[in-house]
């Protein structure tokens, strides 16, 4: 084991030097302190001078005339600015520092697709303009539907699903048409417990009975037990693969040939490509209906750091199910978009209705296609190399420290997961989180998935140099020496933040959403 070992955890760190003295104006340095917009806006002082209303003019708003104050905090717009640029500061971002949160793929976004989503001719199309003058857009939309079809082996693609579990949504009711179509009445949706957890929630969304399927030992989809439940009222299956415990489920091929024997159709969650890109087609495996989160596979984080897009991959037998519009292969292998008007000639029934009302996420196609071109074949197989490599090296350079369950099923893919059987005391994977916020780090993935006690899910992705790794692997070490040293002082962490330790329950459940000026 050779892995880098250089605690920066002083056991002798005083509670005087946690906390800091108190300065007078509560910023420490280029922390600042920032209250919110209601305590220091004032109403009389806003960014724009409006003439005083004239002595005895009529007013001419016909009774409507405002009787109290408007209640709006008033800036000005150097003090507007300063607000939320100092709210930005107390943000973690990309463009920060490493984001390990598993299952979310966090990873640099080229400037290059910014610049390319920014052209005018892509930035300010409209839904409603006349196709003639969207002709570029439309060949954007239609050349990374060929890529995305080249790239996992299928038939066709649904492009306007918005995110990936509005894609699941997509695939399971293109599942549902299909089966509607043969007089199938299905009811029940196997998935199996390695599976993420929005898709359990579209199978039931989608009017499914919902099933599990145990995990093995190893954390892989159980065949057996799938195969034993397999039957005429089982509609499909959902399985997540790579899997939520960042481990391929090799037994892909068989489970979708079992499946098919049954009558079912297999659906793939498929978020974590990034990990497979260019080394596996999932067509190839017998999956029907795939969905590509192009917001984790090719760049662009999500979230606070942009909008997402997941289109729907479908096979030869699900694509003329799909909604519209539609991208499909013709015999001669060229692409084509389906709409009503066409539907007939490419044997679409159309019977699906749409996801959305038009194309999908512009700007995400665009920057989807700038990462697809400027990787090229040999790029995006690099992409899923580096992504799994660098998981690896986080999984063995902490698995004498963290548990790791699942480190005796081979290498991971890309990410890594542990857990928090070895902490002294009550010490909780909450409060090693806490203690990595200290560090400067966004905490990973907490609690999920559900098969590992106090489960961390670490996803460095392929965007992390060498460095950065190794900075990250010393802050958490020295974290998890903590956490095993039953270090008492973990569980006021973080020291060091804007905000200490919030009532999170409270937060999620009784929201303050508006403000009141109670007191006043
Ligand atoms: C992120 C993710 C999803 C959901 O995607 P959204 O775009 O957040 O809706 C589904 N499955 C897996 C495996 C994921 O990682």
């Amino acid at each position: 084991m050779n892995a880098p070992n250089k605690s920066g955890w002083k056991p002798e760190m005083t509670p005087e030097r946690r906390e800091g003295y108190q300065t007078a104006t509560g910023n420490r340095a280029l922390m600042l302190e920032e209250p919110l917009l209601f305590e220091i806006g004032h109403p009389e002082k806003t960014g724009v001078d409006l003439p005083d209303i004239e002595e005895g003019a009529s007013s001419r708003l016909g009774g409507f005339e405002r009787s109290e104050a408007i209640g709006l905090p008033g800036l000005t717009e150097p003090e507007t600015v300063r607000h939320y640029t100092r709210l930005s500061r107390q943000n973690y971002a990309i463009d920060l520092g490493l984001f390990p949160l598993g299952s979310c793929t966090m990873k640099h976004n080229p400037r290059l697709n910014e610049k390319v989503a920014r052209m005018p001719g892509f930035a300010d199309v409209h839904p409603l303009q006349p196709t003639g003058t969207v002709r570029g857009a439309l060949e954007v939309i239609n050349e990374l539907a060929h890529w995305l079809i080249e790239l996992t082996g299928m038939h066709g693609v649904a492009m306007s699903p918005k995110a990936g579990a509005h894609g699941e949504l997509c695939g399971i009711l293109c599942i549902r048409a299909a089966l509607e179509a043969r007089g199938d009445a299905r009811e029940v949706i196997l998935v199996p417990e390695s599976a993420h957890g929005t898709n359990p929630a579209t199978a039931a969304f989608a009017g499914y009975k919902v099933e599990d399927i145990p995990a093995t030992p190893e954390g892989r989809v159980d065949l057996e037990a799938l195969k034993s439940r397999l039957g005429p009222d089982v509609a499909g299956v959902m399985i997540t693969n790579p899997n939520t415990c960042g481990l391929f489920e090799r037994d892909m091929k068989a489970i979708s040939d079992a499946v098919h024997e049954a009558g079912g159709f297999v659906y793939c969650d498929g978020a974590n490509f990034n990990a497979i890109v260019g080394k596996v087609r999932p067509g190839d495996l017998g999956v029907d209906a795939m969905h590509i989160n192009l917001h984790k596979t090719f760049s662009t984080p999500h979230g606070g750091g942009g909008p997402g897009s997941g289109p729907v991959v479908l096979s030869e037998a699900l694509s003329p199910f799909g909604p519209l519009p539609f991208t499909a292969r013709t015999e001669d292998g060229v692409v084509h978009l389906v709409e009503e008007e066409n539907a007939d000639e490419f044997g679409h029934t159309a019977a699906f209705g749409r996801m959305t009302a038009f194309h999908g996420q512009m700007g995400m196609f665009t920057r989807a296609l700038a990462y697809i071109l400027s990787h090229g074949a040999d790029g995006l197989k690099q992409v899923a190399e580096d992504a799994v490599l660098n998981a690896n090296y986080i999984l063995r350079s902490m698995e004498d420290l963290l548990h790791a369950p699942f480190a005796d099923s081979g290498p991971c893919m890309h990410e890594a997961l542990f857990g928090d059987k070895d902490f002294g005391d009550d010490l909780s994977t909450f409060d090693l989180a806490k203690a990595l916020i200290d560090e400067g780090y966004h905490p990973m993935t907490m609690y999920f998935p559900l098969v590992v006690h106090g489960a961390m899910l670490v996803e460095p992705t392929e965007t992390e140099s060498k460095a950065s790794l190794d900075q990250f692997i010393m802050a958490l070490r020295s974290v998890a020496e903590r956490a095993r040293a039953g270090d008492e002082s973990m569980k006021q962490a973080p020291y060091f933040a804007p905000r200490r330790r919030l009532d999170e329950t409270q937060a999620a459940r009784k929201p303050v959403l508006s403000w009141t000026t109670t007191g006043e």
